[in-house]
C-alpha cells in the first residue's frame, strides 16, 4: 500500500488526485490531507479519504476543523501552520507528497519533501522556479524522486529517453513546450484593457484554480513552465521552444539530433499525469475518457506573440539570468495576480508590475534558502508599492 500525502487537498490538482487514489483503494491511501483555510471542504474530505492526519495552514481553521472531527469522533490528527504542512510532507508512513499547494506558500512543506527522500510530484511550479538549484540539490541529496505533474514536463519526461542523464547524453536536440495561448490568444490587444477575473479565468481546455487561469491567460504560466523545465531537464533557456496548440492535445514534445519528434498526446486531464506520476514506472488507470482523435480531427500550431504576452520575454530573460531572479519574477507576478483578482489591477498592468518590479529587485546569486526567500519578500513589497501608485492615478 502506497502512502500520499495530499498538500492542497482542496484545490483543483488536489482534488484530482484524490479521485485518481479513490479508484486504487487497494493500491494508494491517502495519509494526510491539508488545506489553506477550506475547513468545510477539508472535512468533506476527511470523511471520504480517512487520512491520519489533516492539516489546515490558518491557526483558526485548524481550531475549527479540530472541533468538526473531535464532534465526529474521528481518528485523525489536526496540525497547524507550516510547521505542521512540513511535518506531514515527511511522515515515515508517507511514500509519496502531491505538491499542489499554489504559489510560494508550497515551496517550505515540497521542499520537506524532497529532504525526507520522498517521491515528489510536482504541480507546484512555484516552488521550484524560486529555489531551483537549491531544489534539485536537495533532491540529489536526499535520494529523492522528482516527478512533474505540469501537464507540459510530464508529457517532456515520458517522451525523454529512459534513463535520462542530460539533453546531449541522450541525443535530445531541444524540447517543444507547448501551450494553448489561453483565453486571449486571438482576442484584439485593444480589448485586453478592460478583462474581468471572470473572463481571464475561463480557460477553452482546462479547468483550474484562479491563479495558474490567470497565469494562462497573460502566458506567464508558460514563462515559469519554461524556468521549470530547465531545471527538470538541466536544459538551457535556448533549447526550450514554446509552441502555441490551441487544442492542448499535444501536451509537449522532445525532438531529437536524428530528427525523430516524440510527442505524448492524451485528453486535457489532469489526472492523466497524476495517475502517471504515482505509478511509474508501471501505468495506472486514471478515468479519464480515452482520447478519440476523429472528434479532434486537428492540431494547430502557431509561434508565440511575444508582444501580445510581455510575461513570456520576461520569463525568458530572468531564465538566462538565473540566481533569484525568478524569485523575484514569480512574487511580483503572484502579488500582481492577486491585485488582478482583487480587481484593483487591470490586465494589461499585470506584467508591467512584474517587469517594474525586476528592474527594481537586484538579483543575486541563490546560494541560500535565506536568500531566495528575501528576494521572495523584497519583491513582494516593491510590486505592492508599484501597484499602489499605478492604482492611485
Ligand atoms: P487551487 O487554487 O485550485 O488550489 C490550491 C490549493 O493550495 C488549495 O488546496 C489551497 O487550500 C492551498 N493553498 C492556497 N494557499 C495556501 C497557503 N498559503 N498555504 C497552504 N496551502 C495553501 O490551485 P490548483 O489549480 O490546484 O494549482 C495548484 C498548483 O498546481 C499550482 O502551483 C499550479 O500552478 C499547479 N498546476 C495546476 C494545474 C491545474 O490544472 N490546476 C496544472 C498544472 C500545474
Ligand atoms: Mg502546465
Amino acid at each position: 500500500m502506497i502512502g500520499i500525502t495530499v498538500l492542497g487537498s482542496t484545490g483543483s490538482i488536489g482534488v484530482s488526485t484524490l479521485d485518481v487514489i479513490a479508484q486504487h483503494p487497494e493500491q494508494y491511501r491517502a495519509v494526510a490531507l491539508t488545506a489553506n483555510r477550506n475547513v468545510d471542504r477539508l472535512f468533506e474530505q476527511c470523511i471520504s479519504h480517512h487520512p491520519e492526519y489533516a492539516v489546515m495552514t490558518d491557526v483558526a481553521a485548524a481550531e475549527q476543523l479540530q472541533q468538526k472531527i473531535q464532534t465526529a469522533g474521528m481518528d485523525i490528527e489536526v496540525f497547524a501552520g507550516v510547521e505542521g504542512l512540513e511535518k506531514v510532507a515527511a511522515l515515515p508512513q508517507c511514500d509519496q507528497v502531491m505538491a499542489a499547494i499554489v504559489g510560494a506558500a508550497g515551496l517550505l512543506p515540497t521542499l520537506a519533501a524532497a529532504r525526507a527522500g520522498k517521491r515528489v510530484l510536482l504541480a507546484n511550479k512555484e516552488a521550484l522556479v524560486m529555489s531551483g538549484q537549491l531544489f534539485m540539490d536537495a533532491v540529489r541529496e536526499h535520494g529523492a524522486e522528482l516527478l512533474p505533474i505540469d501537464s507540459e514536463h510530464n508529457a517532456i519526461f515520458q517522451c525523454m529517453p529512459e534513463r535520462f542523464n542530460g539533453l546531449e547524453n541522450g541525443g535530445v536536440e531541444q524540447i517543444l513546450l507547448t501551450g494553448s495561448g489561453g483565453p486571449f490568444r486571438a482576442v484584439d490587444p485593444a480589448e485586453l484593457v478592460n478583462v474581468t477575473p471572470d473572463q481571464a479565468c475561463a480557460h477553452p481546455n482546462w479547468v483550474m484554480g484562479r491563479k495558474i487561469s490567470v497565469d494562462s491567460a497573460t502566458m506567464m504560466n508558460k514563462g515559469l513552465e519554461l524556468i521549470e523545465a530547465c531545471w527538470l531537464f538541466a536544459a538551457p533557456p535556448e533549447k526550450i521552444q514554446i509552441v502555441v496548440h490551441p487544442q492542448s492535445i499535444i501536451h509537449s514534445m522532445v525532438e531529437y539530433v536524428d530528427g525523430s519528434v516524440l510527442a505524448q498526446m492524451g485528453s486535457p486531464d489532469m489526472r492523466i499525469p497524476i495517475a502517471h506520476s504515482m505509478a511509474w514506472p508501471k501505468r495506472t488507470s486514471s478515468g479519464v475518457k480515452r482520447l478519440n482523435l476523429f472528434d479532434v480531427a486537428r492540431l494547430d500550431f502557431e509561434r508565440p506573440d511575444d508582444a501580445r504576452f510581455p510575461c513570456l520575454r520576461l520569463a525568458r530573460a530572468v531564465a538566462e539570468q538565473g540566481g533569484t531572479a525568478a524569485a523575484i519574477l514569480n512574487a511580483a507576478n503572484e502579488i500582481a495576480v492577486e491585485a488582478f483578482l482583487g480587481e484593483a489591477l487591470g490586465f494589461m498592468d499585470i506584467s508591467r508590475v512584474i517587469e517594474a518590479t525586476l528592474s527594481d529587485v537586484s538579483a543575486q546569486a541563490a546560494s541560500s534558502l535565506d536568500i531566495v526567500l528575501q528576494a521572495d519578500a523584497a519583491a513582494r513589497e516593491v510590486a505592492q508599492q508599484h501597484i499602489d501608485r499605478l492604482t492611485a492615478k
